[in-house]
């Protein structure tokens, strides 16, 4: 049985999909203001791994993600530019595809611009006022999260702690956690005309829409980088269960740890940013993935350039291993294939597999049978184009 730690209970869970045979993936996409860094392909690498995974399990996905051009970020790059907001977001959510394609990632089948869902939220986010959970406030909507029922459930924390944060600041809010859904007090340069005022969607409620649209009353998995966390899925979880009036919508919230760049966070600032554009012109994706995948999903890595390079030896031995695959699986080898498939049924734990992969591939080495079927099948999983 294939376990996930989902981050709702802090726990490894059975995996059990609403439909039996279809699991529908909700990944939180870039702002497209920029080009990828590799913070953002490991998460992007994490799902694709995963649903390769389940797709050999036989269980088909249905993978969205969406593309975040509603922001003050993009915003200002169109001022910069001289052009609007959606020129700047065509041109890297294009890049955005470009790098994912370069690493190997296929199995995102819908990508979608929050901009293109500006009337659902404006129904949805009046639905919400109908229900007496959203109020309005000095123009702004704001979502009363002292309505819903054990909000701070996924981070983890009580209302006090919930409290302490300064969110959203605007006059006339109820609570200090009040999520905004709707602002029409700030200065933008965009902005959409509407029977709520004249503003901008808010984040959280952004994802809401996307969601609801696409995946309807449920859906399976909602991932992303961890620091997402609060307040963002807390809120878009609340909004979501309000909307679809569904307890426990998405089965398992799971969430994908940092990339850290000398021991701190990717920012340009730091100038210490991995971009996948220039990564991928000096390392191949196989290498890439395999150096992603050295690390669990669910802890922070360090990029480190000999880390990387240290992967080489095993890349080398499965291009061996596949210059000697036969018709058979030696029995010593099936059950290292067997391993290799419980590392990644237990949380996706590909450090585990891959150790089970250098193995089996030192097997063929010396001489063991590996059969074409089993060694493309651990391909595939991985990704790895050899
Ligand atoms: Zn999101």
């Amino acid at each position: 049985m294939f376990k996930l730690f989902n981050s709702f209970s802090l726990s490894k869970q059975d995996f059990v999909p609403f439909d039996k045979s279809l699991v529908k993936i909700f990944i939180c996409g870039p702002t497209v203001y920029d080009y990828t860094h590799l913070g953002h392909a490991r998460i992007f690498l994490t799902y694709d791994l995963l649903s390769r995974y389940l797709n050999d399990q036989s269980l088909q996905t249905d993978v969205l993600v969406n593309l975040t051009d509603i922001n003050q970020n993009v915003f200002n790059k169109a001022k910069e530019n001289s052009t609007t907001y959606k020129d700047i977001a065509k041109f890297y959510a294009s890049a955005f595809v470009v790098d994912l394609q370069s690493l190997g990632i296929q199995s995102i089948n819908r990508l979608v611009y929050v901009s293109d869902y500006v009337s659902s939220i404006e129904t949805q986010v009046q639905e919400l006022i109908q229900k007496k959970v959203a109020y309005t406030a000095h123009g702004n909507v704001y979502l009363d999260v002292s309505r819903v029922k054990n909000y701070g459930k996924i981070s983890q924390q009580t209302r006090t702690e919930l409290n302490l944060h300064r969110l959203d600041i605007g006059p006339g809010k109820k609570n200090q956690e009040d999520i905004m859904l709707w602002n029409c007090t700030d200065e933008f340069d965009f902005s959409w005309e509407s029977q709520l005022g004249k503003g901008i969607p808010w984040w959280h409620m952004q994802d809401t829409a996307v969601a609801v649209e696409n995946f309807g009353k449920n859906y399976d998995i909602h991932g992303g980088a961890r620091e997402l966390l609060y307040p963002h899925h807390e809120a878009h979880l609340a909004q979501y269960e309000l909307l679809t009036d569904s307890e426990e919508p998405v089965r398992a919230w799971v969430h994908v740890g940092l990339v850290l760049s000398d021991g701190e966070k990717m920012s340009k600032s730091l100038g210490n940013v991995v971009w996948v554009k220039d990564l991928i012109k000096k390392y191949s994706s196989d290498l890439i993935r395999l150096y992603v995948f050295s690390k669990h999903y669910r802890d922070d890595m360090d990029f480190s350039e000999k880390d990387l390079e240290r992967q080489k030896p095993l890349l080398d031995l499965i291009h061996l291993a596949k210059s000697r695959v036969s018709d058979t699986t030696h029995e010593d080898i099936s059950n290292l294939v067997r391993s290799f498939m419980e590392s990644l049924d237990d949380d996706l734990d590909s450090p585990t597999a891959l150790a089970n992969l250098e193995k089996i591939c030192t097997e063929v080495k010396n001489g063991k049978g590996l059969s074409q079927i089993d060694y493309s099948r651990m391909c595939n999983i991985l990704g790895l184009h050899i």
